[in-house]
């Protein structure tokens, strides 16, 4: 299991030291800043686990960073512990309200902050784990088709304030209904398994791969014209081809069909996955085994 990123921010040298020792012992990575400023830079470079955040610092107070961390999109799920020297009810509310998770009181017995620590990163743990498992498919373990399509929106957005162009690729692998009714369903699966497999490591870096649907792919070649997509798709579609799949003792291949359109001359990403759409019905139509463009 990975270790863990534990970021402490507090102007209290002693208290920070203490509880620096000692967390490195259980095998949390920490780093430290002095003061809200530091720390905030540090969480947004650094990306802890878990913040322990001082609530009486000079400049920024605890509160108002755990502020700026809630407000932030990209910080705000960090959980953070506030420290204190104050046993007061209503800092302690203050706190909690403004979306920490829990509260120790200064000076800390290590042995209650360590648990804290713990039950923290419990939690942690298993908001990243449903984080990741609302994101991929878990069959074939790319992403699923909402985040695809999320991530189709941002690059199309980025494209036109960049005034550049994107491509979205369709994949429907060939006559797959013919691999589950004569080798099975789960020869099906680990088809589908490996399709994904060969799409995810034969895109650029920057690119991105999903499962559309069924046995449907959808790639986003980001900077690309469909020119450009379709030499990439016959690549990928040669991968495939070449591709040998086992089962029952009977040695078999696959291969599938590519619908390319690019950004130029859509008003929406609506018209840019049903170009892409039209093309793969062409691809099919045409023969299947093929990539074609719109247009
Ligand atoms: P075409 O060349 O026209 O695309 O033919 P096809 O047989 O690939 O297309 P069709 O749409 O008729 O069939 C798709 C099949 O994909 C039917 C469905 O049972 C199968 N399928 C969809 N999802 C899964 C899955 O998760 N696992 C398995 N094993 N099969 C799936
Ligand atoms: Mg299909
Ligand atoms: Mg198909």
């Amino acid at each position: 299991m990975k270790s863990m990123k534990v970021l402490i921010i507090d102007d209290d040298v002693d208290s920070l030291a203490i509880a620096r020792l000692r967390l490195k012992k259980d095998g949390y990575i920490i780093e430290s800043a002095g003061n809200g400023e530091e720390g905030l830079v540090k969480a947004s470079d650094w990306n802890p686990d878990l913040i322990l955040l001082d609530v009486q610092m000079p400049g920024r107070s605890g509160f108002e960073v755990c502020e700026e961390l809630k407000s932030d999109q990209e910080l705000c799920n960090i959980p953070v512990i506030f420290l204190s020297a104050a046993d007061d009810i209503s800092e302690k509310v203050r706190g909690l309200d403004l979306g920490a998770v829990d509260y120790v009181t200064k000076p800390f017995d290590i042995f209650e902050l360590r648990a804290r620590v713990r039950a923290a990163l419990r939690t942690k743990r298993l908001q990243d784990l449903l984080f990741m498992y609302s994101e991929v498919d878990s069959l074939t373990e790319i992403y699923n088709r909402r985040v695809l399509m999320e991530r189709l929106q941002q690059e199309w957005d980025r494209t036109l304030r960049s005034h550049s162009v994107v491509s979205f690729i369709m994949v429907d692998i060939d006559k797959f209904k013919n691999v589950n009714d004569t080798y099975g369903h789960p020869v099906g699966d680990n088809v589908l398994e490996r399709i994904a497999y060969i799409l995810k490591h034969s895109i650029r870096s920057g690119d991105i791969v999903g499962r559309y649907g069924g046995e449907e792919f959808g790639i986003i070649m980001v900077n690309a014209t469909a020119e450009e997509a379709c030499i990439a798709s016959n690549r990928y579609r040669y991968e495939i081809e070449l591709e040998v799949f086992k089962a029952k003792k009977v040695v078999f291949s696959i291969t599938a069909s590519f619908g390319v359109a690019d950004s130029n001359g859509k008003n929406t990403v609506d018209e840019l996955v049903s170009s892409a759409d039209s093309a793969l019905y062409k691809a099919k139509e045409n023969g299947r085994n093929r990539v074609c463009s719109v247009g």
